[in-house]
């Protein structure tokens, strides 16, 4: 038993852990997605994070995005786990009406059903604020209308968790409101985007063309929708993180056996300095992530969503830095190799720029800690 079991994780994470990561060994890289997903949902590995009392494991943050890091360890990373148990379930777990929660945390927790995430618009971005899309009240519930892009996974989920606006009756500003959107929904319209991307799930252009939705669509309170949505928001920075870790640990361990096998001089190339040095190097940042990982998980379980902002955005940048690191350094150790669909690392130089980029860039998150945490002044 390592003498830290206990200390930075309790007994029964590691051992959540192991279990994991021998599911993750058994499916591997070349894993059937769904296979994959059906069973780790049976399992209660997908919904750990979730309520007991709605069929999830009543634990938190740090058990999800530990599954999460183990089956990217393993090769075999879900995706749709940052949004359906993590951003969804979190949301409608602490601002769901009692129906939304009997309809949807079950299936969610098992994985018997999957929910979307999609905020990000074509002239928003990065800028959230700007988002243009609309909720009218209608006499029978509401009527939205808008465009998102680059939403992953809106045709495998049974419905999208759409960031929209409705008006304000005193104010007539627009104010952030979450909908849940079945995927059939008459108006809801999706087109692939053509990404570089190897993973099973694919992201969509959509489409919301007058989508008319009951009186219960509306997750929680119409007026405390920006906080419900920063719920979300930091489960999303911790898996992002998670999902990086995880890469960047595959990538690393692959490389590792590799430069302890492949000779071309007189020793294996895992002697060479220039060699192992990067190695040790990224292995040493993706550990220090992992602590940062770890801290906003345990920040943001014990209810402090401040705190966990802070460290959940550094945790993310940290993650995804070691990640893109610990894969270009692996790509490299296995010289021509390393861009060979066999050894199937080649596909993780596109991958791994992925958590650079979304949820939150890593600009965006220099310009919060600039500002939230150095007090910095801003340019935009
Ligand atoms: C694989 C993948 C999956 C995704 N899945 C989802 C999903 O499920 N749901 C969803 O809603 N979205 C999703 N996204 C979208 C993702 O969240 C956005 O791509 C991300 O927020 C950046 O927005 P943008 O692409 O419009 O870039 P832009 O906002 O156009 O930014 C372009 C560049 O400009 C920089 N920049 C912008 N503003 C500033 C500034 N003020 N200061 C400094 N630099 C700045 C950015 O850092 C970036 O490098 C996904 C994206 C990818 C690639």
């Amino acid at each position: 038993m390592s003498v830290t079991e206990g200390v930075l994780e309790t007994e029964e994470q590691t051992a959540l852990r192991s279990a994991v990561a021998a599911l993750g060994r058994r499916h591997g890289r070349d894993h059937d997605h769904e296979a994959l997903w059906a069973e780790a949902g049976k399992l209660g590995y997908l919904g750990v994070n979730l309520p007991a009392e709605y069929g999830g494991g009543g634990a938190g943050m740090a058990e999800l995005s530990l599954v999460l890091e183990e089956l990217g360890a393993a090769g075999c990373p879900l995706l749709m786990m940052i949004v359906s148990p993590a951003i969804c379930g979190t949301v409608i777990a602490r601002f769901g009406t009692d129906a939304q929660k009997r309809a949807w945390l079950p299936g969610l927790s098992d994985g018997s059903r999957t929910m979307a995430f999609g905020i990000t618009e074509p002239d928003a971005g990065s800028n959230s604020h700007r988002i243009t899309t609309t909720a009218r009240r209608a006499a029978d519930g509401w009527i939205l209308s808008g465009s998102k892009v680059f939403v992953s996974g809106v045709d495998i989920a049974d419905a999208t968790l759409i960031v929209g606006r409705t008006e304000d009756a005193r104010t007539g500003t627009l104010k952030p409101c979450l909908f849940i959107v079945p995927r059939d929904a008459p108006g809801f319209h999706r087109t692939p985007i053509d990404m570089e991307l190897t993973a099973r799930e694919k992201q969509f252009e959509l489409t919301l063309d007058e989508v008319r939705l009951p009186a219960d669509a509306l997750v929680g309170d119409e007026d405390a929708g920006l906080l419900q949505l920063f719920a979300g928001l930091n489960p999303e920075r911790i898996m992002t993180a998670a999902f990086a870790l995880g890469m960047g640990r595959y990538a690393i361990e692959r490389a590792v056996r590799y430069a302890k096998e492949r000779q071309v001089w007189k020793a294996p190339i895992g002697a060479h300095q220039a060699i192992a040095h990067p190695l040790a190097q990224a292995h040493i940042e993706l550990e220090l992530a992992r602590l940062m990982m770890r801290k906003a998980a345990v920040l943001y379980d014990a209810g402090d969503d401040t705190g966990a902002g802070e460290a959940a955005n550094m945790a993310k940048y940290a993650a995804a830095e070691a990640c893109v690191k610990a894969v270009d350094q692996a790509v490299h150790t296995l010289g021509g190799n390393g861009l060979t669909r066999e050894f199937g690392l080649a596909a993780l130089v596109t991958a791994s720029r992925v958590a650079r980029i979304a949820p939150v860039s890593r600009e965006m998150i220099l310009n919060y800690v600039s500002h939230q945490t150095l007090g910095l002044p801003k340019s935009y």
